[in-house]
């Protein structure tokens, strides 16, 4: 069965995941890890658990979520797992970069590119993609229906969603994403979000206050 850590990383209180089951291969879910600090909590606890990252994932790449994704795949020798759309976003995370007085952002050498509705294989768990795009360009969600997990990057929050006034954020592709797609999941889906607390889908589907909106 699936098992989850999150981690709070770096100045924008990102949500960091770690993801595994029982062969012990591991998952990293958007490393926010933006310091020697950071990395150490997210390396030793892989360590400490003994288990074998074999997965580097991105459900969108602002720049919150891909701080520690340079370190990650150089550390574990891991190529870097994204909607290729995504690479749109990567590239304007350097403008931001350059905002916030961080320097620039590589992309990891290896890049895999994944596509809505692909089955990625995690030890004995599969983990479905789904396209969840509004927030950036080419959001992807990971769901594991076994363990009703969502890891939901930043469409849905605990009774919000995510901002759509960046680059690649359309606020009508969020509703439908957030209708069409997660609202169809089962309610009791766990939905782990890329900050803030952990919902699920019935909880939002009944507090939401922009479901209103989305019905
Ligand atoms: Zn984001």
């Amino acid at each position: 069965m699936l098992q989850l850590q999150s981690f709070v990383f770096n100045d924008f209180q990102e949500n960091t995941y770690v993801i595994w089951d029982e062969s012990l291969q591991c998952a990293i879910i958007d490393p926010g890890c933006a310091n020697a600090t950071e990395q150490k909590m997210l390396t030793d606890f892989i360590a400490t658990k003994q288990l074998q990252p074999s997965l580097l994932l991105n459900t969108h790449c602002h720049i919150d979520h891909i701080l520690g994704n340079i370190f990650i795949a150089e550390k574990y020798q891991l190529a870097l797992h994204l909607h290729e759309g995504e690479l749109f976003t990567y590239k304007d995370t350097d403008r931001w970069a350059a905002m916030f007085g961080l320097p620039k952002f590589e992309i990891p050498e290896k890049l895999v590119f994944i596509e809505e509705n692909q089955e990625i294989k995690l030890g004995n768990t599969g983990l479905k993609t789904l396209f969840t795009p509004g927030h950036s360009i080419a959001s992807l969600s990971f769901y594991e229906p076994l363990s009703h997990t969502l890891i939901a990057g930043d469409a849905l929050f605990y009774e919000s969603i995510g901002r759509t006034d960046l680059p690649g954020g359309n606020q009508d592709r969020l509703f439908q994403s957030i209708k069409n797609v997660i609202f169809t999941l089962p309610d009791e889906t766990k939905v782990y979000s890329g900050h803030g607390p952990i919902t699920s889908v019935g909880h939002e589907k009944k507090f939401n206050p922009y479901v209103g909106i989305l019905s």
